[in-house]
């Protein structure tokens, strides 16, 4: 069976006399990574506004691998490969909006580098260091300082409080890059954490087969195939990222058994646009990456240009959903400033409804019923061993909460102080003589 063909790397002609054996080494990829002005001009041409940006101090680190810089139209400012790395001088503008750990994750974390946002998952953070840096990097409070990198101390609390929380069931390897770790030393992480009886899935995100599809070698594969069920999300924003090589490396993994999923952000003048994206979810999907969330551009330092309406991730997915497989249709999400954590956000496909009938509209715009069941038998909870075993920490059964009874509302923070005006004394039915406070919500109502 021949693969999906895809455009091999040319090779800048800086690159074109360095022996393959070097160009395919992952470790010469990374010392060789692009990082002052003088080292561009050498590959692409500088716009004044670049130049600009690279000798500003404080900049948001900067470095490209060969390999990617070489994916680079050097005739194009606007390609959009370079407008993903190669820094702007509106990088440095601040926006309405803008914060600094936008997703509140120093927030939700019980120890350094773990953030426990959701019920049975955690994200922990194993590195700073990447392969190349994002200019919209959303953690870019923390990434990319080269003096901050693994820490052993750190690691041991993050498995001293993943030994001791039951409930995490999935644990999210990111950074920073987890595959720019030592190899030695990714092997020995994972191995920790498989030994952890609760830990059923682990999960890394990594732009690596990206930006240095060099280091996904057989190798590596073996490594990571120790450690099942193991998955892998990577971080492809457009079709030019797709070449031979990344297909290679998507071909290795899949082949060592971890299923790939790929996130993307959605970037203004990168990406915006439905045939753009419906070109990049089908080429995913020839290379076996099923793309999993669309994030809409989070409200960080630097990444203000990049911000486009969420209106336009609407777009996309109206083009997308029913245009093409749903395979490759991914899921836009906000992810809510404040920690909210991750909202999906889609085109409205429930267009009216009545007791008995549903009203639906398809991509096409056909507007159908559904006519709902009048003799609905649902499934008996109290003897369905997992509706008897269901558990959740207080204050995390969500809406669905509501939903099975649990709970009857979710009140905003003083709501009850607010609500409380007159202590409660005063009731208002005209045959109490006597008053006593109401317990909102018990069941006992006026
Ligand atoms: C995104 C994220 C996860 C994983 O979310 P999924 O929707 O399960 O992919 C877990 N923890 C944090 C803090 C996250 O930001």
């Amino acid at each position: 069976m021949s693969p999906a063909s895809f455009p091999k790397n040319k090779r800048a002609p800086l690159y074109r006399d360095v022996p393959d054996e070097k160009w395919n080494d992952w470790r010469w990829q990374l010392s060789n990574r692009l990082n002052t002005a003088e080292e561009f001009e050498k590959v692409l041409p500088l716009t004044e506004s670049e130049r600009k940006a690279l000798s500003t101090s404080g900049l948001f680190r900067v470095d490209i691998t060969p390999y990617f810089a070489s994916l680079i139209d050097p005739a194009d400012p606007h390609d959009p490969i370079r407008r993903q790395v190669v820094p702007l001088a509106d990088e440095i503008a601040p926006f309405t909006g803008m914060m600094e750990d936008s997703l509140a994750e120093d927030r939700h974390s019980p120890v350094p580098g773990l953030v426990h946002r959701y019920p049975d998952r955690v994200l922990m953070l194993v590195t700073t260091q990447c392969a190349s840096y994002c200019r919209y990097c959303t953690r870019s409070r923390i990434v990319g300082d080269p003096s901050a990198t693994f820490s052993r101390a750190e690691f041991e609390m993050q498995l001293e409080y993943l030994k001791r929380t039951p409930q995490v069931r999935d644990v999210l390897l990111s950074g920073g890059d987890p595959l720019t770790l030592a190899p030695k030393l990714l092997d020995e992480l994972l191995g920790r954490l498989r030994e952890i009886e609760h830990i059923e899935i682990i999960r890394i995100g990594s732009r690596v087969p990206v930006f240095l599809p060099q280091r996904i070698t057989p190798e590596f594969c073996d490594t990571l195939a120790k450690y099942h069920p193991l998955w892998m999300n990577i971080h492809v924003n457009h079709p030019n990222e797709i070449t031979a090589e990344l297909a290679e490396a998507c071909d290795r993994l899949s082949r060592a058994g971890v299923p790939l999923g790929n996130q993307s952000v959605l970037l203004a003048g990168i990406n915006d646009c439905v045939h753009i994206q419906r070109k990049l979810v089908q080429d995913l999907v020839r290379i076996r990456v099923r793309p999993y969330y669309l994030y809409q551009c989070d409200l960080v330092e630097g990444a203000g240009h990049f911000r486009t309406p969420v209106a336009k991730g609407i777009e996309i997915i109206e083009g997308l959903r029913g245009h093409t497989s749903g395979y490759a249709v991914p899921t836009y999400v906000v992810d809510a400033p404040g920690g909210g954590g991750k909202i999906p956000v889609m085109p409205n496909y429930l267009v009216s409804m009545s007791d008995h009938k549903i009203i639906l509209r398809n991509y096409e715009g056909y507007i159908t019923t559904y006519e709902e069941p009048i003799t609905y038998q649902p499934h008996d909870p109290k003897t369905c061993a997992y509706c008897r075993n269901k558990r959740s920490e207080p204050g995390q059964s969500g809406v669905t909460g509501l939903l099975d009874g649990d709970e009857m509302f979710i009140k905003p923070e003083h709501f009850d102080e607010l609500h409380n005006r007159g202590g409660g004394q005063h009731r208002l039915r005209a045959d109490s003589d006597k008053w006593k406070p109401l317990g909102i919500g018990s069941g006992e109502e006026l």
